[in-house]
């Protein structure tokens, strides 16, 4: 039988790397660590292998499909198959950030959602049974459905009872063309790109559960967590956990048991199940 083996996206610094430095001492397996950057990335495996560690590297860049292949083909043939997937990788804004909020809102819904998703479509088939996806989210995703109109929040629960990711995914292409209008707080939608990217994010959870509870004996299990306010580039540092606490939620939902029913599509903080 082929070697177990997990994968995390955006691995080659901040909570990916604390991800898969845990996955490395708790996960029965291989862990593959992918990074955009192939420098960045086998810097981060040197580092991981001078504390005793010892990840794989794959480069794997969440706008660019051919590598998403390209890691596909590389886990089929080492190993056959797929056990753990965290989708990691993220990009936010900064708040003093210049760019115009219509490049921030399509950037931003193109890599931490439609990125999420391509990997998702890619890698899903070779998921084996009992094989855990965790997706990594963010409060923000809760803070920015809040903040949206009753309407938007109608639709977006909609969304999330579907079978196929198709209406959010039309969802977050509307909200992105109501940016460009510059009429988006007008119709509705939250006044951020990283939060409304993240709901995303956190809804393709739920409906992929669905799709994997329709062969349950598979024991497929997928959720949507946010890691907490961690001390990281993306945050400039400010967050009040480490890397490691960050990765704490992440790694425990990678690693839940065969046969385990809770959490399961759910959006996870703290290891407690938040409502969405
Ligand atoms: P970092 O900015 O430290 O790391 C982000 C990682 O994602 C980097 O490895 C980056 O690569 C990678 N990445 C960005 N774009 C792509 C891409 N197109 N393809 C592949 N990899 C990419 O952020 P964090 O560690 O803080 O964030 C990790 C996750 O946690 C994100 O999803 C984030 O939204 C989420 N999160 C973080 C919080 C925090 O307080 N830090 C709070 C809530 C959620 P590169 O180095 O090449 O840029």
């Amino acid at each position: 039988m082929s070697n177990r083996v997990a994968l995390v996206t955006g691995a080659n610094k901040g909570i990916g790397f604390a991800i898969v430095r845990a996955l490395c001492k708790k996960f029965d397996g291989d862990v593959i660590l992918t990074a955009r950057n192939v420098d960045l990335g086998k810097k981060a495996v040197s580092q991981l292998e001078q504390e005793g560690l010892t990840p794989k590297f794959h480069q794997l860049d969440l706008l660019d499909r051919a590598s998403i292949e390209r890691t596909k083909s590389f886990l089929q043939s080492e190993y056959g198959g797929l056990d753990v997937l965290v989708n990691n990788a993220g990009v936010a804004y900064k708040v003093a950030a210049t760019e115009p909020f219509a490049e921030q809102a399509e950037v931003s819904v193109r890599v931490n959602f439609r990125g999420t998703l391509d990997v998702c479509e890619v890698l899903f088939p070779l998921l084996r049974d009992h094989a855990r996806v965790v997706h990594v989210s963010s409060m923000g995703s809760k803070m920015a459905i809040d903040r949206c109109s009753d309407d938007v929040k109608r639709r977006v629960k909609s969304a999330s009872e579907q079978s196929t990711t198709d209406s959010i995914e039309k969802l977050l292409d509307e909200f992105v063309q109501a940016a460009k209008s510059g009429k988006h707080q007008e119709l509705g939608w939250a006044n951020t790109a990283y939060g409304m990217s993240k709901i995303g994010v956190t809804v393709s959870a739920i409906i992929q559960q669905g799709q994997f509870n329709k062969d349950s004996r598979k024991d497929l299990v997928v959720n949507a967590c946010c890691p907490g306010y961690v001390a990281t580039d993306m945050s400039s540092f400010k967050g009040h956990k480490t890397i490691d606490e960050g990765a704490d939620t992440p790694v425990y939902l990678a690693l839940l048991p065969p046969a385990s029913d809770s959490p399961k599509g759910e959006f996870v903080s703290d290891r407690q199940i938040k409502t969405f």
